[in-house]
């Protein structure tokens, strides 16, 4: 078939790939000048499947609001909040009912789990060499962080996780050049874990991708998306349509603004979050691997010969509107944990600041599958995990488009739940 990939983030280069390994010949379409540019570019890079749980779970109401006037909040409100946030938000409460969250969970793992083992296949297969590192420590602070993390372990177990509880001496073993100075209770260190340069890993398999017939069109917005004719669309600035056998709409944020017209409703709202990137100074004083500092929900994460530190949940706002204080987190806790590990000090010259959204559905999974409109399918809505569910998300689709039945049981991850009345 002859198939458009709409958006070259994480999830439309995994989707092209896939669909190319089926034969298919594949355009894509990217606004911008390149691949993985917006929020794709620099994310934690951490992929954890059992942590890929929905943000909206019970308590997270009362943390949030608990979270608001804090110094360092892991969560903010930029106010106003224009009416789709609120009605967002409103659906959010609503999906954090225990019943909700269990299912939702459910769904995010399983996609999750299948997830890692493809993005290893590929990895192994394409023999494609991206900084990353093995094994995962969430940092608990005091007994406060420890209750709080307790439900989660739970989640843990019950997906079959391999994680140990380890005291400072051990995580200090496993992380040596943590601060000897920041005391700490200990941590949940999970071994098989891991983070990777989400980007780099992009900009790979595009160039695999490509070696396999792919065509990528950069500059390229697509306009609008033709309701009378099945997959066909106008790219801004040109006249004649573009038409294909089919669409598959990878366009993160941006995504509901193109399905709107179609009367296609997607309750997605941007939570923005903020990375900093550093080269390493002394490798000596360096992470390893990634860690979580679950006081403040901050990443501490080894990408090759550069420390990553991101966090920060942000609702409302604009992503060119960085806001000093959320930055400041992050330098605060890289200074907390590894002082001295990066080049930190002439700010501008050595650090990447960045502020990302995330396209954020508010029950938690993404929408994968078929759109309702003959030749559209979606793949869209990965929120806080679009790099660690990627390649099964990308797998899935591709599944559905040949009319294969996936590998993982798709029930809850296709547009049918938006309809269905929240359990
Ligand atoms: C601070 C932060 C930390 C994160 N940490 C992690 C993490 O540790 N692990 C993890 O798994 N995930 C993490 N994420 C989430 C992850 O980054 C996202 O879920 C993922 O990048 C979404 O990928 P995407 O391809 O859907 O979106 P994008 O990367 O935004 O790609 C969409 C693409 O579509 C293009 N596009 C949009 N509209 C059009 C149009 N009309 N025409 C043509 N092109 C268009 C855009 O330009 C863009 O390139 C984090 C996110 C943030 C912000």
């Amino acid at each position: 078939m002859k198939l458009a990939v709409i958006g070259a983030g994480i999830i439309g280069i995994t989707t092209a790939w896939e669909l190319a390994s089926d034969g298919h010949e594949v355009t894509v379409f990217e606004r911008r000048g390149a691949a993985a540019e917006e929020s794709s570019f620099a994310n934690a890079g951490v992929i954890a499947p059992g942590y890929v749980t929905p943000w909206a779970a019970p308590g997270m109401p009362a943390k949030v609001i608990g979270h608001l006037l804090g110094r360092h909040a892991p969560v903010r409100l930029s106010l106003p909040l224009t009416g789709s946030e609120l009605a967002w938000m409103w659906k959010w409460w609503r999906a954090c009912k225990l019943e909700t969250y269990m299912a939702n969970r459910a769904r995010l793992q399983r996609l999750a789990f299948y997830s890692r083992q493809r993005l290893h296949q590929i990895t192994a297969d394409q023999q494609l060499e991206y900084d990353r590192s093995s094994g995962y420590m969430v940092l608990l602070r005091a007994e406060t962080d420890a209750r709080m993390v307790e439900p989660g372990l739970q989640v843990l177990r019950d997906a079959g996780v391999a994680f140990r509880q380890v005291g400072s001496d051990e995580a200090r073993k496993l992380e040596p050049a943590l601060n000897p100075h920041t005391p700490f209770l200990g941590a949940i260190h999970l071994p098989d874990d891991e983070v990777a340069n989400c980007r780099q890993f992009a900009l790979l398999l595009k160039a695999q991708a490509q070696q396999s017939g792919v065509s990528f069109e950069f500059n390229k917005a697509v306009a609008h998306l033709d309701l009378a004719q099945p997959a066909t669309f106008l790219i801004a600035g040109e006249t004649a349509q573009r038409r294909f056998d089919a669409v598959v709409l990878c366009a993160g944020l941006h995504s509901a603004a193109l399905l709107g017209p179609l009367g296609i409703k997607i309750p997605m709202a941007a939570v923005y979050g903020y990375s900093i990137s550093a080269s390493i100074r002394e490798p000596l004083n360096a992470p390893r691997s990634a860690l979580m500092d679950e006081r403040y929900k901050v990443a501490i994460s080894r990408l090759g010969n550069r420390v990553r530190v991101a966090g920060s949940a942000e609702i409302g706002g604009a992503v060119d509107k960085k806001r000093a204080s959320s930055l400041q987190t992050l330098y605060k806790v890289l200074q907390d944990w590894f002082p001295g590990a990066a080049q930190t000090s002439n700010s501008a010259a050595h650090v990447q600041e960045w502020k990302g959204a995330r396209p954020m559905l508010p029950d938690g999974p993404p929408i994968l599958g078929a759109s309702g409109l003959p030749g559209l399918w979606l793949n869209l809505g990965h929120g806080s995990s679009g790099w660690a569910l990627s390649c099964g998300s990308a797998r899935v689709i591709s599944d559905l488009i040949a009319a294969r039945t996936p590998e993982i049981d798709m029930e809850g991850l296709g547009m049918d739940r938006l309809h269905r009345p929240a359990r």
